[in-house]
């Protein structure tokens, strides 16, 4: 299956709730979930009730699109996870937020995780002084994401910077706005990650497969 393409409103108010995949309008009285808090869909206003299945695949749902991964991306970095020690849940959220789209988002250096993927793709950023293309690079402490030098001009790009040095970056990294860079601290840990999502019900969903 590719990518979704489709309006990604759509999406939150699909999930009944903020996936915030559209950057600082998420903030704004613009929001669709602000304006029409139903479902979309022409019976989109009838109440459902979910089975404990839908409840589960809902939300492994909304974790997949925040994170604007495909199906198969996503269980392999659930794969991954339960073949780790430890809570399974706890380590796709930290999988997840490693990645280097996210973590490009998290630095402020992109209005969303989309926007990151794309300026990853298009080589915009390096690690380590090394040119990265592939968003779901898994960056780890000690690395340092920078934006390429050729790339500081682009208006897109100093928008971006302007608007990061308002927002406050994870405890799990840092940036320097004198370098351009940002440096990862540690793994990030659940408190750390600021996503509203029960992970226990996807690690639930996964067992019943
Ligand atoms: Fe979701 Fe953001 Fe669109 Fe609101 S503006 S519906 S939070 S993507």
């Amino acid at each position: 299956m590719g990518r979704y393409l489709g309006p990604v409103c759509r999406l939150c108010r699909a999930e009944g709730v903020k996936l915030f995949l559209k950057g600082d309008r998420c903030f704004t009285p613009k929001c669709a979930i602000e304006r029409r808090a139903y479902r979309p869909g022409q019976h989109g206003q009838q109440r459902k009730k979910l089975t404990a299945y839908a409840i589960r695949l809902r939300e492994k749902q909304k974790l997949r699109r925040i994170y604007g991964l495909m199906e198969s991306q996503f269980s392999n970095s659930f794969r991954r996870a339960a073949r780790m020690k430890g809570m399974t849940g706890e380590h796709l959220l930290s999988l997840l937020e490693r990645r280097l789209d996210n973590v490009v988002f998290r630095l402020g250096l992109a209005s969303s995780r989309n926007q990151a993927r794309q300026l990853v793709s298009y080589r915009h950023f390096l690690v380590n002084g090394k040119s990265v293309n592939i968003p779901s690079f898994l960056v780890r402490p000690g690395d340092r994401v920078m934006l390429r030098e050729t790339s500081r001009t682009s208006p897109q790009l100093q928008a971006n910077i302007e608007a990061a040095k308002t927002k406050r970056v994870p405890s799990w990294m840092q940036v320097d706005f004198e370098k351009l860079e940002g440096e990862i601290l540690s793994i990030p840990t659940r408190p750390e990650i600021d996503v509203t999502i029960q992970e226990h019900l996807i690690v639930e969903y996964y067992s019943k497969l």
